[in-house]
């Protein structure tokens, strides 16, 4: 980094925010003061927030309120109490008589602007420019009294060494007016640092005028090519330029290095670190940028060249707000020349400028974006010069739109690589963003889109993560930590760190919700242990609201959010829709929504699409067995499915293999509820009901229109037992053992075995309960608790495709919702 040639000139520039009070000039001393010796130009910004100050005392005096004067009272407090810190009771004094004699000449103006209301641009300027003047006397009688670096030190007032004209695209300076005009300010021979006001110059006939906002970096690289500087230096409050503004990405990488064009488009579209002019006058002397951190400056920075040596193909992503759209349509524009010509017309004449256009290859419409706060005059302009052909009706429409916001992605390395393009759009999809309009230099260099204001943070966000410069953050909220729920968060915190690591997935619990209460966090809640969440969520004092939970989770800052419902709930599973057509995934074992009234569930089908947003409940059948996927790929390929049977509940299972004919029934029924393969009440077993969702779940996914009632389900719970405590039933039960019992023999004289299945034919039929079958079948020899499905299909026809395994409790059933939530991580964009 050091320079190349030790007698050329290296510029550094200070913003704002490293000049914002003493120990910030204390700091930009020091730097200095460890640079290698050599020629040193230091341009310095005002104060931080200095010149938003002078500019609103302007607009107070231009409202007539006096409270201007105040508030110049307060910007010189600033200046005295940074004086006093840095400078001798003496030095200290001429510096603040000096600034007097400043504040004086200011209040005459203002007193003016008062009377007339209104101030002119070049009173603007002047009053604006007061900032760098007192920053740069101020660190100049600091840093000389330090006397620390050797050589000269030389106040420079740039208004009177940089001449530019302000013309359509900004100041344009004077090249060699300005050169000659430095010439005579510092002697050829000069040896030691010159001390530049930044931002501010004057015009051809002397008068003050600035830079544009920001503009001291400008300034910065003008003198960088005034002083032919080997190096140019922009000192600020971040690690360099950044793969997106830290502010709204907060995981927003440092750029090692990228060309003047890709900082060039970066700057153009809002990444506030570097001015979009700065760049100009290096890139004519090929004089590389550094950007660098005053309060960290011990890191390398971001290098600006010619050649830059990173590889990335996209460098970074940045926003512009605020922005609206104008949009002419028509059917008479086709192939009509001049449209485009007369709308920019229209625009440039009002002094509207124009940041990004796109026109469909039909020219059926044109539109281009302009800031916001022109919104109203453009409408009115373009509606002008269109009159005649919306009369006359070869225009049929001129809109314009608000509340817009574009994203650019920037990166030399896009161009010619195919496919970068898609991943944009790729990860605005997942995001729910609406795409409004789209622009792609023939550089290649920058893919622009327009999206809603609102969406442009989780916009940034997701294509940020969609290009590897951060990982996918996926902001997660569980409903219902009982059994299932509580060994779901066990199981991501064991695998958090890995697919952090190698994925840069990161799973974020944001939000746990029982019946009563819930916890919230911001960055997370530390799921690992359940001691953790559990006591937090115990001493949480917020009542369980679902709709604040909601808010909570589907933040525009974090692109995706997923809710786990881990609950048995209907009520939970009503707001499926809703949280779909939100762009909320949902990811559940609960059964209620699939199972429930046919319109729901087709309309859950319709908010998936609508939302893009992805439904997930391979947990309902079978816990983790891949039931439901297996099913979905026999379809989705083609293969005709004609029948699916199955055991899909792990208690009847039990009952029916260990049921032998010897011991009783109700014993055996008995020694399940012992053993905890029961529900609590054995009934909501033996009932089938549970039996009959699993079955319409199946069902409508094989495409059929099923509805509770068509199922024909044979319930073991014998008639009259229904009612009654649990207790009273289990002692009715024997009752009953005899009729099984004659039902089994009959099976075992025609050689067969009794079993509790489901079956669901390609005509629509779907029945449950017991049937016999033969002892070589396949569900005749299942391991106790297992559920088994069995797909015959035209594919697998004579020898059926089978299913088969562990279909119950808590550790399979969370490991069905982690894949269904990692496949979820994958449709979104994370490489798994
Ligand atoms: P200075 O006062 O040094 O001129 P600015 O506030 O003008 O500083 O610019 C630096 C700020 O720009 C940073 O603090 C950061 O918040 C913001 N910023 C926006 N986009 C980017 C980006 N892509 N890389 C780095 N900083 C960015
Ligand atoms: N002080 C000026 C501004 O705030 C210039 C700069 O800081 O770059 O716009
Ligand atoms: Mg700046």
């Amino acid at each position: 980094m050091s320079s190349p040639d030790p007698s050329a000139w290296v510029v550094h520039k200070f913003g704002g925010s490293s000049v914002a009070d003493a120990e910030c000039f204390r700091r930009v001393a020091n730097i200095l003061e460890t640079l290698p010796p050599g020629k040193l130009g230091v341009v310095l910004s005002a104060c931080r927030g200095v010149t938003d100050g002078l500019l609103g005392l302007v607009a107070r005096a231009e409202a007539q309120d006096d409270s201007w004067r105040g508030e110049l009272d307060a910007l010189r407090a600033r200046h005295a109490t940074i004086a006093q810190s840095l400078l001798k009771a003496e030095a200290a004094q001429l510096y603040m008589s000096a600034f007097d004699r400043d504040r004086h000449d200011i209040e005459g103006i203002l007193h003016t602007v008062k009377l007339t209301r209104s101030a002119a641009q070049n009173v603007r300027d002047l009053i604006a420019g007061y900032g760098e003047i007192w920053s740069t006397k101020l660190f100049r009688e600091f840093f000389a009294a330090r006397a620390q670096r050797p050589g000269a030190i030389q106040w420079i007032d740039a208004r009177q060494a940089v001449v530019v004209e302000w013309g359509p695209l900004g100041p344009a300076v004077q090249w060699d007016t300005s050169r000659a005009k430095l010439r005579e300010l510092v002697p050829e021979n000069f040896q030691g640092t010159l001390i530049i006001t930044g931002f501010i110059a004057s015009d051809k006939r002397g008068v003050q005028t600035t830079l544009g906002r920001n503009g001291s970096d400008f300034s910065g690289s003008i003198f960088g090519s005034l002083l032919d500087a080997a190096e140019i230096h922009i000192w600020t409050d971040v690690d360099g330029v950044l793969s997106a503004d830290p502010r709204r990405v907060p995981d927003a990488k440092v750029i090692d290095s990228l060309s003047y064009n890709e900082a060039m488009e970066l700057a153009y579209f809002g990444a506030k670190v570097i001015h979009p002019q700065t760049m100009a006058p290096a890139v004519g002397r090929g004089i590389p940028i550094w950007i660098r951190n005053t309060f960290s400056p011990e890191k390398a920075g971001s290098l600006i060249c010619a050649l830059p040596t990173s590889k990335m193909p996209v460098k970074g992503i940045t926003s512009i707000e605020n922005i609206a759209m104008v949009n002419v349509e028509g059917a008479g524009m086709i192939g009509v020349p001049g449209t485009a010509h007369r709308l920019f017309g229209a625009l440039r004449e009002e002094g509207i400028s124009v940041i990004l256009i796109s026109q469909g290859s039909s020219e059926h419409s044109i539109c281009c974006a302009i800031p916001g706060n022109e919104a109203e005059r453009a409408s009115r302009v373009v509606a002008a010069a269109f009159d005649r052909e919306v009369k006359e009706g070869q225009i049929q429409s001129i809109q314009v739109d608000s509340g817009l916001a574009i994203l650019a992605v920037v990166g030399d390395g896009m161009a010619g690589l195919p496919g970068i393009s898609g991943q944009v759009f790729n990860a605005l999809g997942s995001a729910s963003v609406n795409v409004h309009a789209i622009a792609q230099g023939a550089s290649e260099r920058n893919i622009s889109v327009v999206v809603d204001n609102k969406d442009a943070t989780r916009a940034l966000r997701a294509v940020h993560s969609g290009f590897y410069l951060s990982p996918h953050t996926i902001s997660i909220g569980l409903v219902g930590p009982g059994a299932v729920g509580r060994v779901l968060l066990e199981q991501i915190a064991a695998e958090r760190e890995r697919l952090l690591r190698d994925f840069k997935l990161d799973l974020r619990v944001r939000g746990i919700m029982t019946s009563k209460k819930m916890l919230l966090s911001e960055q997370g809640i530390d799921i690992n242990g359940t001691n953790s969440w559990k006591a937090a969520l115990d001493a949480s004092a917020q009542p369980a609201d679902i709709a604040k939970f909601v808010d909570h989770l589907h933040v525009d800052h974090l692109p995706h959010t997923v809710i786990l419902d881990c609950t048995a709930d209907e009520g939970v599973a009503r707001h499926y829709a809703d949280w779909l057509n939100a762009g909320i995934h949902v990811v559940t074992p609960n059964k209620k929504a699939n199972s429930g009234p046919l319109d729901y569930y087709e309309s859950l089908k319709t908010a998936r699409k609508a939302g893009s947003s992805s439904y997930l409940y391979e947990a309902t059948v079978g816990a983790g067995l891949p039931v439901i996927s297996t099913l979905r790929d026999l379809r989705e390929t083609g293969d005709k499915i004609s029948s699916v049977e199955g055991i899909f509940s792990g208690t009847l299972a039990y009952l029916f293999n260990v049921y032998d004919g010897n011991k009783p029934f109700s014993d055996i029924v008995k020694d399940a509820k012992a053993k905890g393969y029961t529900e609590p009440d054995p009934r909501d077993d033996l009932s089938g009901t549970d039996f009959v969702r699993k079955v319409i779940i199946l069902g409508r996914e094989m495409g059929l229109k099923l509805e509770m009632r068509d199922v024909q389900v044979e319930s073991l719970i014998p008639p009259g037992l229904e009612q009654g405590t649990i207790e009273e039933f289990l002692a009715k039960l024997p009752g009953f053992d005899e009729q099984m019992k004659k039902r089994f023999d009959a099976a075992a004289a025609r050689g067969k075995v009794l079993r509790y299945m489901g079956r669901l034919t390609a005509d629509g039929k779907a029945t449950v309960g017991v049937s016999e079958l033969d002892r070589t079948h396949a569900f005749a020899n299942i391991a106790l608790t297992d559920n088994v499905v069995r797909y015959a299909t035209a594919r697998y026809n004579s020898n059926p495709l089978i299913v088969q395994g562990p279909g119950a409790g808590p550790a399979v059933t969370a490991a069905g919702v982690f894949a269904d939530l990692l496949r979820v991580c994958s449709y979104i964009g994370a490489r798994l």
